[in-house]
């Protein structure tokens, strides 16, 4: 099948306020040549910690910001990152949407439901008139079941939940039919109670409505609860990828190895019964390096057990392991001395 959106060899660095503007080395190099494709009706967890570059990489997929370098293809056409007018970026966002982490800044307190929904449905003219308006406004919110939508439709945001708000961001990124949908840590915010219900909502729509979904998220292990591929990121780099079961259960690279190792049960999703998995917080271990100064050559070396000279050299080239899986690490690809 073909991808629907493509990042290829992207670079986004950020000039840092800390160094001098006019010097190399005061940019921050927050994502360093990566490529990731999407794919209609099919998840894909972008899995890292917090600081490795993921809600960047999101948000330069959204089209919020532009890359220092690389190419951002729609449907096979590269994207002319060049263009910014208000007209080509609501005719991207009409294709792709991003709900972000947090529920409570993401929604304007002194509007309604109503006005938080009708926005997009006006910008994009749905609607032909004003029942119709309002027959597509209560399918939104029966959409994200909440129901009765009639008594959720006038309600402030300051009268719902945590979810019921993260449920109200999804409606309104679902207003535009969008083909693709970029979360940002869509449940990290929300009590540990209801953040299945709503990654199960999101499950559900990328299957009804063939959306690819990029599902960013610290926890390794529910990756292969809720996405079909699994890309691992370390520091900006992307080090593995490939069909989430086999990243999980034979991970290549020694950082996923740690993460995995680090997961508090990272085999707890039962794939007979594909029974969900308790979600948990990774606990805190070694620091990500920081981008103002990225370590030279694999990123990783200054944590990683069986680091060799080329390391610090070179980022290696990735390695294709066999049915979709791939790593960027020397240990399965030798440089010749
Ligand atoms: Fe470790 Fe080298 Fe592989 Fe990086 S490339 S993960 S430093 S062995
Ligand atoms: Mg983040």
């Amino acid at each position: 099948p073909d991808a629907i959106l493509e990042a290829l060899h992207i670079r986004k660095y950020f000039a840092s306020r800390q160094g001098s503007p006019l010097r190399a080395s005061a940019f921050i190099h927050a994502v360093e040549d990566v490529s990731l494709a999407l794919y209609p009706g099919k998840a894909t967890a972008l899995v890292g910690e917090s600081g490795s570059g993921k809600s960047t990489m999101a948000r330069l997929l959204a089209r919020m910001y532009d890359p220092t370098e690389g190419e951002i293809r729609f449907r096979g056409q590269p994207i002319n990152l060049k263009k910014r007018s208000y007209g080509v970026l609501r005719e991207y966002r009409r294709h792709v949407q991003l709900i972000f982490q947090d529920p409570f800044s993401s929604l304007n307190p002194v509007h309604t439901i109503r006005h938080h929904l009708a926005g997009p449905l006006r910008v994009y003219r749905r609607a032909r008139s004003r029942t119709e308006e309002e027959e597509l406004l209560l399918e939104l919110l029966r959409r994200v079941n909440l129901e009765p939508a009639e008594q959720f439709i006038d309600k402030y945001p300051h009268q719902l939940s945590g979810g019921q708000r993260q449920r109200i961001a999804i409606a309104r990124a679902l207003a535009v039919q969008p083909e693709v949908l970029l979360a940002d840590e869509p449940v990290s915010m929300l009590d540990v109670s209801i953040r299945l219900d709503i990654l199960n909502l999101l499950l559900s729509l990328k299957d009804e409505e063939r959306l690819a979904l990029l599902f960013i998220t610290h926890d390794i292990a529910s990756a292969r609860y809720f996405a079909e591929e699994t890309v691992v990121m370390y520091a900006g780099q992307l080090v593995e990828g490939g069909p989430s079961d086999e990243v999980i259960q034979h991970p290549a690279h020694p950082y996923t190895q740690l993460l995995i190792s680090a997961a508090p049960n990272p085999a707890r999703v039962n794939l007979d019964t594909n029974e969900a998995p308790e979600l948990v917080e990774l606990p805190a271990r070694g620091e990500i390096p920081g981008l103002l100064h990225p370590p030279s050559g694999c990123r990783f070396h200054t944590r990683c057990p069986h680091a060799m000279p080329v390391c610090k050299q070179r980022f290696p080239e990735r390695t294709d392991l066999g049915g979709g899986h791939w790593t960027n690490c020397f240990l399965y690809n030798t440089p010749e001395k």
